[in-house]
């Protein structure tokens, strides 16, 4: 039998966050400086604990069971109350919050670990802490004192749940087209809600939407009030609860609020292919016109603050791409330890060692290739979602402004690549564990036809993959005369001459260097074409440019990974670790020969702008 699926293996944790990321440098932070390597490992190894007895074992029943929608409510999957108490007593919610409202301030970097131990688990179940978090993080951020109060300190201590209530039927990509409507309440009368606004619209995709575990839920809207202008300018936050306090919301944290229906229906439930441990639901405001909104912080800045909880989030789909490809890699990698199959290529080197008969699947090149393909995906995606992690803590809480802004600049290239990468090439890796267990990895009483479900979801929520590329292109490396791309180039380059000094192969460095070059010379071609005019041959290829740059990030993750393999090997070590070190060497190896050496096609194309698809008439498809 394999042995069970260790969904993120702790050695690859270790290896990451202290030996490559040098994670307890966070520490000497004024923010982080009450936590060191210890707390960081308790709290993690609580999260591996939870992710591996409780979220694992309930996820494929889960999945079969799913979410139903009864008399207009939710009703929950079997087990979701009882994960969803054991998320919030691991004090998921509040992992990096301050600890002036409640949290243990630890760094994302490490709270994003716990995530993927969790993820790898059960993606879908922890849809709820997430949203929740992130949706009272928007309060905390932008909210008066009775909202937070209210509302954000019953959803940071797991009483309350939270959404983001974004999409509409006709505006999902292109949010700027909401049609959701905030009417002022103007009551002379002394009503409680005078200032709020009535909420009139329907959303669609509202994860977490309605719940049977929890009284209440608080959903964080967009909509335009009356009179606002047409695009994201006219655009306002709401925090429009299921069931708003009969008296309006109190600054006073003693007072036990009167609660009465807020006429937030839930029209639908979504028949989703994945993460069915989590409804999504079309939500309909205000069908009574007795729906209550509150409005967060200044009007017409509801985007803008909505893009808090979407960049964080976008983080999470990157952990979440990650985490369901290390679940799948596991187990496809102990599969094929076990699964006798077909002869070994070299019949005579087999004889020699008296292996004459079928063989484990692992020992076929071809089995191996696979492997090291997941192997590298898997291995470079966590490490690229935590050097993220690592720049958001920086972005919060370096000591000086300048620091800040630097990290910031980084944060926000590096974010579309995070949240894509490791969704598009998950998507693949997961499909390689399903192609490892062959005809058996086709049937559901396996499980990589599952997380080939669940991983598909990561190229679409928070931004598709082509909004990304877009983004990507069009902006973030385009941004101040492309001064972030300068940044994040100089850090590469100071990664590739610290690889070369702990030994990583010249061939290697100098590849990736190589790739630098191609990949800023690109850039300045495309945003001099898009300068002259010339924005379709500029944006063409963007999801090209964005598979382009993602080869080149995770080849310098690869990097990173392989000097700090060279620093392992010099060291006094066993041969576990010796077979450890070399394994991260060969992934680099391939990551950087293989994957990497597909920029050349890829940066000609940008280039070419070959446009064969823009020019296929209506009646040529
Ligand atoms: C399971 C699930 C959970 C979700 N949870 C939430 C949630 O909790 N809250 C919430 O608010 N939303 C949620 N969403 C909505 C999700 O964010 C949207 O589905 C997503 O943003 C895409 O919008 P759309 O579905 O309307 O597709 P569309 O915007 O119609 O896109 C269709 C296709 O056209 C492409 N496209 C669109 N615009 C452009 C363009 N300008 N240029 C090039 N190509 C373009 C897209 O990339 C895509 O391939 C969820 C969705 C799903 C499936």
């Amino acid at each position: 039998m394999p042995s069970p699926n260790p969904l993120v293996r702790d050695r690859d944790v270790a290896f990451l966050l202290y030996e490559v990321h040098r994670a307890e440098r966070l520490c000497t932070l004024p923010a982080f400086a009450h936590h060191d390597r210890e707390t960081f490992d308790l709290y993690l190894a609580s999260a591996a604990k939870l992710a591996r007895e409780r979220f694992f074992p309930t996820f494929k029943a889960m999945d079969e069971h799913g979410a139903k929608l009864v008399d207009g409510r939710v009703e929950n999957a079997p087990g979701t109350a009882e994960l969803y108490d054991a998320a919030v007593e691991l004090g998921l919610l509040t992992a990096t919050r301050s600890e002036s409202v409640g949290g243990a301030q630890l760094p994302e970097a490490i709270s994003v670990v716990a995530f993927l131990y969790l993820m790898a688990g059960n993606a879908g179940m922890v849809g709820y802490p997430l949203l929740t978090s992130g949706a009272a993080h928007l309060i905390e951020s932008f909210g008066d004192d009775a909202l937070k109060a209210t509302f954000m300190r019953r959803m940071y201590e797991g009483e309350w749940t939270g959404t983001m209530s974004l999409t509409e039927p006709g505006a999902g990509s292109s949010l700027s087209d909401i049609t959701s409507s905030a009417t002022a309440i103007e009551d002379p009368e002394g009503s409680p809600f005078a200032g709020a606004y009535k909420i009139r619209g329907s959303k669609i995709f509202i994860s977490g939407g309605d719940l049977d575990f929890r009284d209440n839920v608080v959903h964080l809207t967009l909509a335009r009030r009356v009179g606002d202008p047409a695009g994201s300018k006219g655009i306002s936050l709401f925090v429009v609860p299921r069931l708003r306090p009969k008296t309006g919301p109190s600054a006073s944290e003693d007072a036990e609020p009167e609660l009465e229906f807020n006429d937030v229906h839930t029209s639908q439930l979504i028949h989703k292919i994945g993460w069915k441990g989590l409804p999504s639901l079309g939500l309909s405001y205000g069908e009574n016109d007795d729906c209550v909104g509150w409005i967060l912080g200044e009007p017409g800045h509801g985007l803008r603050y909505m893009f808090q909880m979407m960049n964080e989030a976008r983080i999470s789909v990157g952990a979440n791409g990650t985490a369901t490809a290390s679940a799948a890699y596991h187990e496809s990698l102990a599969y094929a330890r076990v699964r006798t199959q077909g002869r070994a290529l070299d019949r005579a080197k087999a004889k020699a060692r008296g292996a004459s008969g079928p063989v484990p699947i692992i020992e076929h090149p071809d089995v191996r290739r696979m492997l090291l393909r997941q192997k590298a995906i898997v291995e470079g995606s966590m490490s690229l979602v935590i050097a993220t992690a690592g720049y958001a803590d920086l972005a919060g809480h370096a000591e000086g402004p300048d620091e800040r802004q630097r990290a910031q600049s980084i944060l926000d290239i590096l974010t579309p690549i995070t949240k894509s990468f490791p969704a598009e090439r998950g998507f693949e890796s997961t499909s390689l564990a399903l192609q490892i267990h062959g005809g058996y990895g086709y049937s559901s009483e396996y499980l990589p036809e599952l997380w080939m479900r669940e991983q598909r979801l990561n190229s679409i929520h928070e931004g598709t993959t082509t909004i990304h590329g877009l983004d990507l292109l069009g902006r973030k490396v385009v941004a101040g005369g492309g001064r972030a791309l300068s940044l994040l180039a100089e850090e590469l380059r100071a990664d590739v001459e610290d690889a070369r000094r702990c030994g990583v192969d010249d061939e290697l460095c100098e590849a990736v260097k190589l790739e630098i070059v191609r990949v800023t010379e690109l850039t300045m071609v495309l945003g001099t074409r898009g300068m002259s005019g010339d924005v379709t041959g500029m944006m063409a290829h963007s999801a090209d440019y964005l598979t382009l740059f993602s080869n080149l990030i995770v080849a310098w993750q690869w990097l990173r990974m392989a000097g700090a393999a060279c620093r392992g090997l010099g060291g006094d070590i066993d041969g576990e670790s010796t077979e450890y070190y070399r394994g991260k060497l060969e992934a680099a190896r391939y990551w950087i020969r293989t994957e990497l050496a597909d920029n050349v096609r890829l940066a000609a194309l940008c280039e070419s702008g070959e446009d064969s698809y823009l020019k296929v008439p209506d009646g040529g498809w």
